[in-house]
C-alpha cells in the first residue's frame, strides 16, 4: 500500500513554492494527494474547479501526486484517504504561529494524524499566492513565480502583464 501523505491548501493559484513542496514530498512518500480546499470563507479569486485544473496541469510531471478537492474538516478528509500524514510548507516566521496552531488543533482532534513541515526553498521563501495575485493585478510579470498555465489564467483575470 505504501505511505500516503496529504498536502492541503487553497492553492489560489498554485505557485512554484507549492510545486517545490509537492516535489519534495513526492520524493519522500509513496503517494501524495494535493488537496485543494474549497475555502469559501477566503473568497478565492479562482473557482475550486479552476484551482484543481491548474494544480493538475502543474503537477502532471509528478507521477505519484494526484489532485483532489475537499471541503470540511481536514482530519476527516485525511482519514478518508487512508492517510495519517499532513504536509504543510513553512516559509518565514510569519507562517510559524498559524501553522503550529493548526497542527496542534488537528492533533487534538485526530492524534493519529501527524503534520510534517517542509521548509520553503530559499528562492521561494517570499512567495505566496496572494503576492502573485497582487503583482498580476498591477500588471506585473509573474512568470518567475508560476507555471505558464497559471500565468495565462492570471492574465485572463487581471489582464496581460505590462512588463
Ligand atoms: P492555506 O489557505 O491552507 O494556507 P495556501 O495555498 O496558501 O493554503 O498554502 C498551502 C500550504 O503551502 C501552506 O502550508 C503554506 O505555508 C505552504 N506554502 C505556500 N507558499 C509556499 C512557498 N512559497 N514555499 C513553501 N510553502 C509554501
Amino acid at each position: 500500500m505504501g505511505t500516503l501523505a496529504v498536502y492541503p491548501g487553497t492553492f489560489d493559484p498554485i505557485t512554484c513554492g507549492h510545486l517545490d513542496v509537492a516535489t519534495r514530498a513526492a520524493a519522500i512518500f509513496d503517494r501524495v494527494v494535493l488537496a485543494v480546499a474549497a475555502s469559501e470563507r477566503k473568497d478565492p479569486a479562482f473557482s475550486l474547479e479552476e484551482r484543481v485544473a491548474l494544480a493538475r496541469e502543474v503537477l502532471k510531471p509528478l507521477e505519484n501526486v494526484t489532485v483532489v478537492e475537499f471541503s470540511g474538516l481536514l482530519v476527516d478528509f485525511v482519514r478518508s484517504q487512508g492517510s495519517h500524514v499532513v504536509i504543510r510548507g513553512l516559509r518565514a516566521i510569519g507562517d510559524f504561529e498559524y501553522e503550529v496552531q493548526l497542527a496542534n488543533l488537528n492533533r487534538r482532534m485526530a492524534p493519529d494524524v501527524e503534520t510534517i513541515f517542509i521548509a520553503a526553498s530559499q528562492e521561494y521563501a517570499f512567495l505566496s499566492s496572494s503576492m502573485v495575485r497582487e503583482i498580476s493585478s498591477h500588471g506585473g510579470n509573474v512568470s518567475d513565480f508560476v507555471h505558464p498555465a497559471v500565468a495565462t489564467a492570471l492574465a485572463d483575470v487581471y489582464g496581460e502583464p505590462r512588463r
